[in-house]
């Protein structure tokens, strides 16, 4: 869809000086600057199966290690697996590579759930150094809690005789503060497998990378088993300075809809090739085609300034200034009809214009044509954040009259 609509031909700046297309930035209404994947802050706010769009909760889904329990993808193809049923009892299937879960010399159960998976062997090991960890990480704390007084009522209660009954309970306090350690056994060496065995252990069948990242704990033995959907996250967008939330999805997760969404079409000029640029050559004047679309609920005040760095395409046209009316307003000439033209403004339609530039490129330009054009505009306040719930009083708060830039550059190939 980039493609078609042009939009990989045209990268407008992020505040934080990258380069992007205009669908893949966000707008900050609060502090008014365009921001990018790079510059914005994401969080996970929806956990669910791809699958079954089930949700979970964030605890549940590492109890679950992050995989659905429903759901099983074909250990061989990565398709997804469907359950036969025969004699009461059913068992997996999958419909492109006909790959079985009995090909996993897995029997029949009674329902789809729960398919068993390769457990790491040293879990238990794992735990207990872990454990060890937390531990060490107590003992390592404890003269700092003790300096910030957060346990010296229980060091100075050590002393004292046990009137109260409190002792025991000091006792505990104090054991959780240094506890027994234990060393760790260390996991003692086996001897590495001969080439012999390696050979005499391969399975006949060699597996594809993909098949072994899909099941990294089962060994080229060992049959495949069915493999458990992982669990995808749903992101919400804020903006790195305020802390806004930029976008954020509706409740739910079957739903395509946003509670907020302030994608940066939707208050930059966008700016696209309305037709493909002619052969450069150095020297000759060309024409270049550009369509002007204003998205915003503002009607805009812009004016296009071309910019005659070094290593970019030199531009003959004057700056240009244009008021386009915004999407949403009713009071301009009906769709299609050419309102006003000129040497400049090539067709008026409603939200969106029609401009007509000249470069001239030079011998240097040729190899990658690339036009950089600087935007400011203006917007009737309706931008700011207050604007919704309808509360601008100070016409400062509402950056009426703050001159909005953008920056762009134009891959004329
Ligand atoms: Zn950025
Ligand atoms: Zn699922
Ligand atoms: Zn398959
Ligand atoms: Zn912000």
């Amino acid at each position: 869809m980039g493609t078609l609509l042009q939009y990989n031909l045209i990268k407008y700046e992020c505040s934080c000086g990258k380069w992007r297309m205009l669908p893949d930035l966000f707008y900050c209404r609060h502090c008014f600057k365009i921001k990018c994947d790079d510059c914005s802050c994401k969080e996970v706010d929806a956990i669910f199966c791809p699958r079954c769009l089930e949700p979970s909760s964030a605890p549940e889904a590492r109890m679950k290690k992050h995989r659905c329990m429903n759901c099983n993808d074909c250990a061989k193809c990565g398709n997804v697996l469907s359950a036969r049923t025969e004699n009461e009892k059913c068992y997996l299937v999958c419909q492109h590579c006909r790959w079985s879960s009995r090909d996993a010399k897995q029997e029949d159960r009674e329902n789809i759930k729960s398919w068993p998976s390769k457990e790491n062997p040293l879990t238990s090991q794992l735990n207990e150094v872990t454990a060890y960890m937390k531990r060490l990480e107590v003992m390592e704390n404890a003269p700092k809690d003790l300096k910030k007084g957060k346990s010296s009522k229980t060091w100075s209660a050590i002393h004292l005789k046990d009137k109260f009954n409190v002792q025991q309970m000091v006792e505990k306090r104090r054991k959780a503060l240094v506890p027994d350690v234990n060393p760790v056994e260390a996991h003692a060496p086996t001897d590495p497998p001969t080439l012999e065995d390696e050979l005499n252990d391969r399975s006949d069948v060699l597996r594809t990378l993909d098949q072994i990242i899909m099941q990294p704990l089962t060994n080229s033995s060992e049959p495949l088993l069915p493999v458990k959907v992982s669990l995808i996250g749903r992101v919400l967008v804020r903006c790195d300075e305020c802390e806004r939330t930029l976008v954020k999805r509706d409740f739910g997760v079957v739903t395509y809809k946003f509670k907020i969404s302030s994608f940066a079409r939707e208050f930059v000029p966008d700016i696209r090739m309305s037709r493909p640029v002619e052969d450069l050559k150095a020297g000759v004047t060309t024409p270049v085609f550009l369509s002007v679309t204003n998205l915003s609920s503002s009607s805009l005040d812009i004016t296009i300034i071309p910019q005659a760095e070094e290593g970019f395409i030199q531009c003959s046209s004057e700056p240009i200034k244009l008021i386009l009316p915004s999407s949403r307003s009713a009071d301009s000439a009906a769709p299609g009809v050419h309102a006003e033209q000129s040497e400049v403004i090539v067709f008026r339609q409603h939200n969106r214009i029609g401009l007509r530039l000249d470069v001239i490129p030079s011998e240097a330009n040729l190899e990658s044509p690339v036009l950089d054009l600087l935007i400011n505009y203006k917007q009737d306040g309706s931008f700011s954040l207050l604007a919704t719930s309808e509360k601008v009083l100070n016409p400062e708060e509402s950056g009426v009259d703050r001159i909005l830039t953008a920056r762009l550059r134009i891959n004329l190939r």
